[in-house]
């Protein structure tokens, strides 16, 4: 594993132990900050319901983040509730059209959940990755 694997994982189990008990109400994450511009991106896409921008720490030549702009208790995936599939469709669809206009060659989607998916930020998000070949399997 590479150094920065282990950084990223390091990072996602320090992430967890707050986010055991991380409920909507409990403080904003970076993300958060973002969608209130107290805190810069580098926008690709928005709208009333999402937002896309490029990572700070690319993993690819292309890596972009499509967040909703509302937590609204997705802290992660495996809290979605069926109320929000409508969301979730949404952010899907987003994450297509920005990676084929950003990877017309092909992309990847990732959505890390939880520890053992090295989530380091409790606001769902889906990494959008291309503009190189991927790999299978990934670490
Ligand atoms: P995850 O490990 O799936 O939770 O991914 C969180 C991602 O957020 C990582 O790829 C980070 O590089 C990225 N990230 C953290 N802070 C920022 C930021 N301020 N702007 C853009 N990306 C960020």
């Amino acid at each position: 594993m590479s150094s920065s694997s282990n950084d990223e994982v390091a990072k996602a189990i320090d992430a967890a132990s707050i986010a055991a008990t991380l409920e909507d109400t409990d403080p904003a994450t970076i993300f958060d900050k973002i969608v209130a511009g107290e805190i810069p991106c580098n926008k690709v896409y928005e709208d009333d319901i999402a937002l896309a921008f490029r990572d700070v720490n690319p993993q690819a030549p292309v890596h972009i983040l499509v967040i909703p702009k509302k937590r609204d208790g997705l802290t992660m995936l495996s809290k979605a509730v069926g109320s929000q599939k409508d969301v979730l469709g949404h952010l899907l669809f987003v994450a297509g059209q920005v990676g084929k206009s950003e990877c017309p060659k092909g992309f990847r989607l990732t959505v890390n959940d939880g520890p053992d998916g090295a989530q380091s930020v409790y606001h769902l998000h889906i990494h959008i990755m291309g503009g190189r070949q991927m790999r299978w399997p990934p670490g």
